[in-house]
This record gives structure tokens, C-alpha cells and sequence, in this order.
């Protein structure tokens, strides 16, 4: 079913209806173990000789019928689902390096993600080069012997900076590189990394494919391979499984996938114009504005520009003062939901990082990072604009 659309891919992925009663709805299989008929039937399952459940961490129905469908919108060949965004980054880092490997890394991304990177340097002797993604050719400079992993977030958290997905899965072919895309603030509906060339995707699920803010997931799709060792390694020791009752929420999240997207993409798109032209604004980062640093390399690589901006109103006191002024707008850290969110990052994910290192990786003391929603863009608008007036 991959060449369907991605709007009937996101209501019908992974159907498989024949086990359970003709059911729309996959029911939630909310057991730990599964019982076997006879010992000969246990010895095969056990043994991994005949496909088959015996224990909910090493795999469990529901959870599978959200694999099979999240691996067909982001065109792999299997998914492995997890209780966090974080537990797919570190499972599949830490299942595709050794100690003393090498892993290429933007300067710019989630900063937890980041922070997990320094962590393996310091505790495995893993080597990081951080490089500005914004360059492809950055990449390849970095390229040692040693190197295992590009890592690449496109469009970065919280910059928007936007990484040539296609340039660098060419540069890391020749070398015999993996590229693993953070595809969460895209989605599979504006881009698809591993049709671009990438080996694997992984997201916080947690965000726009849950997308109503009430559950915590992430996912990582790639070849059977980098599945297979992956889940081998988190089912059976790291063990940061995801419950099959979110499995199901995450799945109820992503039959609108697709027609949220397209909504955030929207309301982003006019967020991002309106406050490109406001007097109290001092810049805007968002890659579908022709200003973008990184515009032409957004318009080749994804249908829309997703729902997530970042602008500047100059200082601390303005943007503490924007977000205390909002008033349908919401001050919160998450993003991705229905719902529109606003946070001050020098004051909440980047206060504890001395000032003068903060604006070295560019969050200025006015950045303000806004998860646009699906709300009525006029009332998103007003909104805006009049905690801007009050400046
Ligand atoms: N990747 C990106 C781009 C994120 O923004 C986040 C969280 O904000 C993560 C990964 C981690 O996801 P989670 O919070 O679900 O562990």
C-alpha cells in the first residue's frame, strides 16, 4: 500500500482486521505474557523459530499493528516502537556504535539529544564531531575512518535550520555511513528521509504523531536489519517499552495525521508572514518564508513546512512578556499538539546554559518558539498580535 496517498495511508496503514473480529479498532491486548498450547509450541516461539507472543517486552499485537502502520507512512521496511522519543534515539545510537566509533552530529538540535551524544563520549569513548548541518560538505569533512553515524534533524529544534537530507545520505553512501533522520518536526507528511536516501527515521512520537498532547512514544523505522538489532538490544535489555494502551492512542492520533498537518502547515505558514512584517519583531525563522537562510533546500525536500516557528522579539523582557500576554496561546515546553504553544527558550530549555554560550548556539535572549496549532488562524492571529502591541 505504499504508493496510496499519505491521507489514506494515515486512516488505513497496518490494517490487518482477519485477527481480531473484523475490529476498526485494534483492541488494546493489555497482557504481559501470552499462554502457549502445548511445549512444542512453546519451544518454537521461545526459540524464535515461528512468529508468536509469549512475553509483552519482547512484543505484543497492538503494539505491532502501530509498527506496521507507522513503518508504511514513512516508506521502511519495519518500525520499532518505544515509551519515549529519547529511548528510540538512545536505542538505536547506542545499538549502532561501539566504543571508539565516531558519530557526526549537528551543533544545533534537541538539546537532549545532544546532551546523550556528550554523555556517550564521556562514559564509552564514543567520538562527536558537531558540525553546522546547515552545510552538507560539513559532513564530509568531518568523515573519519571510525565513523558510524550522521546524525541529522531537519527542521531543527528550536531553529528551524534546515539539513539537506539527499546530499548527505550521498556523502555518507560513499563512505559507508548510516543516516538516521529526526523526523519529528516534519513528519512523514511533509517528508519521508528514508525516500530521500536516509537509512532510518526516528521521532518523538510524543509530538505530531500522537498530536493531542496526551501520551508519550517514540518510534523508529528503517530496514528489517536495523529494526531487528535494535529491538533485540531495547526489548531485551534496555526494556524501555512502550504500553500497548499509548500503542493505541498513538494510532488513534495518527488516522488524523494528515489533515492535522496540513492544518498546522497552514495556520504556520500565516503565523510566520504575519509576524515577519510586525514592527516588534526582530526575525523570524521558518523555512517556508523566501527569507529562510535554507528556503530552496526546504522546498525541495518537503511538501509543507511544518507547523513549528521561531522569532525574535529582542530581548528577555520582551519575551517573557509575550508569553505572559498570549491568551489562547498556551506557555508550555512540548509541541506538536492541537493545541498552540509558546515558550521563552532562554528562560525555560535553554536557561540553564550560561548566556554567553547560549547565543554561540544561537537561542538570543528574545527567542521565542511557537507550536502553531489548528485553532482558527484569525483567532491565532489576534492573539499574536495583541501580546505584541503590548511591547
Ligand atoms: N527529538 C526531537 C526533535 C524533540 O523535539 C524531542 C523532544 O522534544 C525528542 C526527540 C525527544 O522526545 P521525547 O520527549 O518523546 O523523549
Amino acid at each position: 500500500m505504499a504508493e496510496e496517498s499519505i491521507y489514506t495511508l494515515a486512516v488505513h496503514a497496518g490494517d490487518d482486521r482477519s485477527e481480531h473480529h473484523g475490529a476498526f479498532s485494534i483492541p488494546v491486548y493489555n497482557s504481559s505474557v501470552f499462554a502457549f498450547p502445548d511445549a512444542d509450541e512453546a519451544a518454537l516461539i521461545h526459540n524464535e523459530l515461528k512468529p508468536g507472543y509469549f512475553y509483552s517486552r519482547y512484543g505484543n499485537p497492538t503494539t505491532e499493528a502501530l509498527e506496521r502502520s507507522i513503518a508504511q507512512l514513512e516508506n521502511g521496511e519495519a518500525c520499532l516502537a518505544l515509551a519515549s522519543g529519547m529511548a528510540a534515539v538512545s536505542a538505536v545510537i547506542m545499538t549502532l556504535v561501539d566504543s571508539g566509533d565516531h558519530i557526526v552530529a549537528p551543533s544545533s538540535m534537541y538539546s537532549t539529544a545532544t546532551n546523550f551524544l556528550l554523555h556517550l563520549a564521556e562514559k564509552f569513548k564514543i567520538e562527536i564531531t558537531f558540525i553546522d548541518a546547515v552545510d552538507a560538505e560539513n559532513y564530509r569533512s568531518a568523515v573519519r575512518s571510525n565513523t558510524k553515524i550522521f546524525w541529522v534533524e531537519t527542521p531543527s529544534n528550536p531553529l528551524l535550520q534546515i539539513t539537506d537530507i539527499k546530499a548527505i545520505t550521498s556523502i555518507a553512501k560513499e563512505h559507508g555511513i548510516r543516516t538516521i533522520v529526526d523526523n519529528t518536526f516534519a513528519t512523514p507528511y511533509n517528508q519521508q528521509p528514508i525516500s530521500q536516501g536516509a537509512d532510518a527515521v526516528v521521532h518523538s512520537a510524543t509530538k505530531y504523531l500522537g498530536g493531542h498532547s496526551d501520551l508519550t512514544a517514540g518510534v523508529l523505522v528503517g530496514s528489517n536489519d536495523i529494526i531487528e538489532k535494535t529491538r533485540n538490544n531495547a526489548g531485551k535489555f534496555y526494556g524501555g517499552n512502550i504500553a500497548p494502551q499509548v500503542s493505541w492512542l498513538l494510532m488513534r492520533g495518527i488516522k488524523t495525521l494528515a489533515l492535522r498537518m496540513e492544518r498546522h502547515n497552514q495556520n504556520a505558514f500565516a503565523l510566520a508572514n504575519m509576524l515577519s512584517d510586525h514592527s516588534k519583531v526582530v526575525s523570524v525563522f521558518y523555512p517556508g518564508l523566501e527569507s529562510h537562510e535554507t528556503h530552496m533546500t526546504a522546498k525541495r525536500q518537503m511538501k509543507g513546512f511544518g507547523g513549528m516557528i521561531g522569532f525574535d522579539v529582542g530581548s528577555v523582557d520582551a519575551g517573557k512578556a509575550v508569553v505572559n500576554n498570549v491568551k489562547l496561546c498556551t506557555l508550555a515546553t512540548s509541541l506538536g499538539g492541537v493545541e498552540t504553544v509558546i515558550q521563552h527558550s532562554a528562560t525555560m530549555t535553554h536557561g540553564g546554559i550560561p548566556r554567553d554560550q547560549r547565543l554561540a548556539a544561537g537561542i538570543s535572549d528574545g527567542l521565542l518558539r511557537l507550536s502553531v496549532g489548528i485553532e482558527d488562524i484569525n483567532d491565532l492571529i489576534r492573539d499574536l498580535q495583541q501580546a505584541l502591541e503590548k511591547l
